[in-house]
């Protein structure tokens, strides 16, 4: 566990090396992605947070099998967009043969684009389809979290079930590259970025 901000706290886990994100405000925390659940269990117990709310950039099996055992005990449905249902149903099929021992089998809530807010957390959802065509990147004080469609210096894979790579370009230009310059990006693999690093030194984005 490292701590990236002053309230985000960063998690990478398994061997897929996936990001998982908890950002607190007081003493609430919300969860972003949830890839093996009890490291951020005992990071919540240890610190005497409250679970508030779990949001999942996507349905891929490294980003949701802690999901279950994360809101055990709580009343809380994940967020997720409905165009990955497809990829949930995968992930419960395959998770033991990528060396996951927790079933991702919870309910959930479906979002698609638009502002909501969880307890004291007001998140911006933007539908940035390609990796997944339910893929989504969110903006929570003004840091975005891209899930695996953009990563340092690279980007999401395309080649899996619902993958598109003119789509994921198309995401990537239209609705991450245009935001403010000096906006933080958490990606869902590898190390913290900008949109002003990406438009300079990423080679899937000719601006
Ligand atoms: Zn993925």
């Amino acid at each position: 566990m490292e701590q990236i901000l002053s309230n985000i706290f960063r998690f990478t886990l398994s061997d897929f090396y996936t990001n998982n994100y908890c950002i607190i405000k007081n003493d609430k925390v919300l969860v972003i992605d949830c890839t093996i659940s009890y490291p951020i269990i005992n990071f919540i117990k240890k610190n005497n947070l409250k679970l508030v709310g779990v949001i999942l950039t996507h349905g891929h099996v490294d980003h949701i099998c802690g999901v279950k055992n994360l809101i055990k005990e709580t009343h809380i449905k994940p967020i997720l967009n409905n165009l990955d249902d497809i990829q949930i149903k995968i992930s419960q099929q395959i998770y033991r043969e990528y060396g996951f021992t927790e079933l991702p089998e919870f309910e959930y809530n479906h979002i698609e684009e638009g502002k909501i807010r969880i307890d004291e957390f007001e998140i911006e959802i933007i539908h940035t389809p390609g990796h997944t065509q339910g893929s989504i990147s969110l903006i929570i004080d003004k840091i975005l979290f891209s899930g695996d469609t953009i990563f340092r210096e690279s980007i999401g894979r395309t080649d899996l079930i619902g993958g598109c790579f003119n789509t994921l370009i198309n995401s990537i230009k239209q609705k991450i590259i245009i935001l403010p310059e000096d906006t933080i990006i958490l990606p869902g693999h590898g190390e913290l970025t900008t949109v002003k690093h990406e438009k300079v030194n990423n080679p899937f984005i000719s601006v």
